[in-house]
């Protein structure tokens, strides 16, 4: 399982305090994970243990490791015999789908966010605000604007815990949105837009006002569905 600790830093540093089989699997879970977001595995295809192994030269444990986590983001399938699948790609019906989801349940958690959120939160919150504005890269391969994914999702994460509801938390990280639009497609120039909306949030949160906070929200979802469509037909 991937972890959900919004705490918890992206910075590749950390992975050496840990043991070195957590690492090993770590790294061999990022790099299936790039394959798949940058396409090499095509969407649909199959995705074989021992040509990974081989390919990525390490034994086949953390590679089924990996693509159990994997499984678990939404991005490959078990079929229980014929093995690991790639997901398909996003529709554009699935992505509105995916932001209908998003519009229903994110405003609400900011609203509780503005009310619950205690001072470590904020904290964090205003943490990964400015993490953020030195990583402002989301065009290009998915090893280019990786870093951005993270932050955003954390802080959509992040937000979702300071509701003090674990089981809105809950239904929001499992959406895992970043990765499945992201993984459609980087749009490039999204970063500006997206920090100056995501500050008008915490804006609002440390204000402690749940209207501002789920208006805020909204507006930014709309406005990334909007961006999305905007991509529709390009590669
Ligand atoms: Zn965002």
């Amino acid at each position: 399982m991937p972890s959900h600790d919004p705490t918890a830093s992206p910075s590749p540093a950390v992975s050496s305090a840990k043991p070195q089989r957590q690492a090993l699997t770590d790294s061999v879970y990022e790099a299936i994970k790039a394959m798949v977001m940058d396409h090499e595995i095509v969407p649909g295809a199959r995705v074989g243990i021992e040509s990974l192994s081989r390919s990525l030269q390490v034994s086949p444990t953390p590679v089924r490791e990996a693509l159990a986590r994997l499984e678990s983001d939404g991005l490959l399938v078990k079929r229980s015999l014929a093995g690991y699948r790639a997901t398909e790609l996003l529709t554009p019906e699935g992505m509105e789908q995916l932001f209908e989801m998003r519009l229903l349940l994110e405003p609400r958690a900011a609203a509780l966010a503005a009310t619950y959120a205690d001072e470590a939160q904020l904290d964090t919150l205003e943490q990964l605000l400015d993490a953020m504005q030195s990583r402002p890269e989301v065009d290009g391969r998915y090893a280019a604007y990786r870093d951005f994914v993270a932050l955003d999702q954390r802080f959509h994460d992040a937000i979702a815990v300071g509701a003090a509801r674990p089981l809105l938390a809950d239904a929001i990280e499992r959406l895992h949105s970043h990765l499945h639009i992201f993984r459609l497609r980087s749009v490039p120039g999204a970063g500006e837009p997206t920090l100056a909306e995501h500050e008008r949030i915490v804006r609002a949160v440390l204000r402690r006002s749940p209207e501002r906070a789920s208006e805020a929200m909204t507006e930014h979802l709309r406005l990334s569905l909007e961006r999305q469509r905007n991509q529709e037909g390009v590669s």
